[in-house]
């Protein structure tokens, strides 16, 4: 099969492609380096069947001709990261929502099987964990720039649906919760890679807030296997689907978690969320996915334990 991954050498993208290579499909990763980067597809570069193509999924003729010459899509390029967000957050409506708009606006004409990757955001405040695909969500006022990330990512999933809904397009919405492992930077924000590099660079662990905010993390192998499989199930298509593990730690747990790992002597420190973000930020206090959806659809069951996920960022960050 040909597959394209839009976002292809972004971090989740670059460990789907590696697991598609293996399993013997033709893969094109469309990519225009903004927070992907090569390195992340160099040990697989130049396999015979992977190619790269360094460009915006926003160039609509050539994403045109990417998405016919597929037989699926799965469609990762978006703006990324908490605090990309908060500093470009017009940079990330456009491209989350009017990129979206070319590939399944393409997709339908070719009528290629869409994949697209939302977020755990888009569940907001909400209080009721863990989390179902059918809650209702709540988020915060527009003049809260975080909020236009999880509403861009909604305008994706209506956009999805609606053309699942008029014109039959099979597409898949999957929900992923704060997804990890090898390769991901910490530039942008994701607090695993940052502990990671503070803790074996003995510099200050940044908790932000309290460190009481929990979270629930996915490993990124878990999330491929997850995508792979449901790829596969044709009574996934026209559905919403959370990609997660359930089992929650809070910050500052992970901060102790990474700095005994390390066996680091790194400070833990608490920075104030109007200094790590901006003004005003609001963060979420828990975040668990329920996965009763993808346990009925897949048998998904995350196999990585944190202590592991831990383990194998440290390995990379390490060089080993
Ligand atoms: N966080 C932190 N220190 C950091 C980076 C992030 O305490 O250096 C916190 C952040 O405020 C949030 C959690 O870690 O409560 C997860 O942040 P991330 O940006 O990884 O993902 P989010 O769940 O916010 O999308």
């Amino acid at each position: 099969m040909k597959v394209l991954i839009t976002g292809g050498c972004g971090f989740v993208g670059s460990h789907l492609g590696e697991r598609l290579l293996a399993d013997g499909h033709d893969v094109v990763a469309l990519d225009d380096l903004s927070t992907g980067s090569l390195t992340n597809v160099e040990s697989f570069r130049d396999h015979p069947r992977f190619r790269t193509v360094i460009d915006s999924v926003m160039n609509d003729a050539l994403t045109g001709t990417l998405v016919d010459d597929a037989d699926l899509v799965f469609h990762l390029a978006a703006a990324v990261g908490v605090k990309l967000i908060v500093e470009r957050p017009v940079h990330t409506i456009e491209t989350n929502v009017h990129g979206t708009d070319i590939v399944l606006k393409h997709a339908v004409r070719s009528r290629t099987p869409v994949f697209i990757t939302s977020s755990s955001e888009v569940y907001g405040k909400s209080t009721h964990v863990p989390f179902r695909e059918d809650a209702d969500l709540v988020l915060g006022p527009t003049s809260k720039h975080r909020w236009a990330y999880a509403c861009s990512k909604l305008i994706d999933e209506f956009l999805a649906l609606a053309y699942w809904k008029e014109q039959s397009l099979p597409v898949i919405v999957v929900r992923l919760f704060n997804t990890v492992g090898p390769r991901q930077t910490g530039q942008y924000g994701m607090v695993l890679p940052r502990f990671v590099r503070q803790a074996l660079a003995g510099e200050p662990i940044t908790v932000y807030g309290d460190g009481t905010q929990s979270r629930s993390f996915t490993y990124v192998g878990d999330v491929v296997d997850a995508l792979v499989a449901l790829a596969r199930t044709p009574s996934a298509v026209g559905q919403v689907f959370n990609v997660g593990n359930p089992e929650e730690i809070s910050i500052r747990a992970l901060a102790e978690r990474v700095r005994d790992l390390a066996g680091s002597a790194s400070p833990i420190i608490s920075v104030p969320y109007e200094e790590a973000y901006e003004a005003g930020f609001e963060d979420m206090p828990r975040r668990v996915p329920d996965i009763t959806r993808i346990q009925a659809t897949i048998g998904f069951r995350p196999r990585v334990p944190l202590d592991e996920i831990i383990q194998r960022v440290l390995a990379f960050q390490r060089g080993v």
